[in-house]
């Protein structure tokens, strides 16, 4: 079976929040004070979590990312992880996790089945680390991005926020690890999230992020995979590692669009920027599969061709990334 979209897009990769909770506060995702949480109730157990993806899976999802808030902070994570990836029909199960949790719970992800990590680092230097995601210690990341490496998993993707005038005096530091390491690492656009008027200032488009790289290195185009979705990739001739730009304000970003995300509250949106999204709850209370696998083939149906935050006069709404699931 196959999601195709009215755009034509093929929509197989599900990005599931967990929760919407998490041990750091990084400023690009969500206010100092953190946000209002979710309360017990209001999460979707692992029951309908399971339930959502199992329906996913069968409509043609063929991808799942979890992801938060910080999916490792929520209790029974990792038993969760080994029934989503026992799911019939599933070819990958992958994970985004801030790596605050990875040294001691790494081996136990691989264990659980999830087959390679996105790990967010925004900066190599502790003191902008710490600023960035008020208070983060970067040696704990540092250490649990070996600790993955170490029990097996594949080289993992580093995804990079850049924001100008914080930390995007570091995009060739981190292009620059590509060649000691064979990570895949992933700059990605600043989108205004949290209701700032000023994000155009701090978004640092893709285009210059690759000019700034091809202006000290050599650059060779790269592949992306069938499931890899938007991100554009390249790499520093020779490196073992590879690079890749996620222009989601700049880019043809929602031409190559092939997701459906989830939130922790049960909400499913074809667009991360989509308002209200449909409420799932309803229909799980139903009980009835074929409803809910309905439901997931009408969002997918209704998908916008493309986010308008980008066009001149349009007002983001504030949304905390957190609650959404990035
Ligand atoms: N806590 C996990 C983490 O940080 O990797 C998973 C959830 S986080 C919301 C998922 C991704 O969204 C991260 O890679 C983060 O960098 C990205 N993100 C959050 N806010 C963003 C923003 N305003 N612009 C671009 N990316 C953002
Ligand atoms: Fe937490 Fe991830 Fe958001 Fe940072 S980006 S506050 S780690 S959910």
């Amino acid at each position: 079976m196959s999601l195709i979209d009215t755009y034509g897009r093929r929509i197989n990769y599900l990005r599931l929040s967990v929760t919407d909770r998490c041990n750091l506060r990084c400023s690009y995702c969500m206010p100092e004070e953190g946000v209002e949480k979710l309360g017990h109730c209001d999460v979707l157990s692992y029951e309908d979590l399971l339930r959502i993806s199992a329906e996913a899976v069968a409509a043609g999802i063929e991808k799942i990312r979890v992801t938060g808030g910080e999916p490792l902070v929520r209790k029974g994570i990792l038993d969760f992880l080994a029934r989503i990836a026992a799911l019939p029909g599933l070819k990958e199960l992958v994970l985004t996790t801030n790596g605050l949790l990875l040294k001691e719970m790494a081996q136990g992800l691989k264990d659980a089945g999830v087959q390679r990590l996105n790990i967010s680092l925004d900066s190599l230097k502790p003191e902008t680390f710490a600023a960035i995601t008020r208070g983060g210690e970067l040696q704990r990341v540092l250490d649990g991005i070996d600790e993955a490496e170490r029990v097996g998993f594949p080289p993992h993707k580093i995804n990079v926020v850049v924001m100008r005038g914080v930390n995007d005096d570091e995009i060739l530091d981190f292009a620059e690890l590509t060649l000691k390491r064979p990570y895949a690492v992933r700059f990605i656009e600043y989108m205004p999230t949290c209701g700032d008027a000023d994000w155009r200032d701090l978004t640092v488009p893709g285009a210059e992020i690759r000019e700034r790289i091809a202006q000290r290195y050599t650059i060779e185009e790269g592949g992306s995979t069938e499931r890899s979705g938007p991100a554009r990739n390249f790499r520093i001739k020779g490196a073992p590692g590879s690079l890749g730009i996620i222009t989601a304000m700049t880019g043809h970003f929602c031409e190559g669009c092939n997701r459906l995300r989830v939130t922790a509250a049960g909400v499913a949106k074809g667009c991360l920027f989509s308002g209200s999204g449909v409420d799932l709850k309803p229909v799980l209370a139903t009980g009835d599969p074929e409803l809910l696998r309905q439901e997931i083939q009408r969002i997918v149906a209704a998908k916008p061709g493309r986010h308008e935050v980008t066009d001149e006069g349009v007002e983001t709404k504030p949304f905390a990334m957190s609650r959404v699931g990035g």
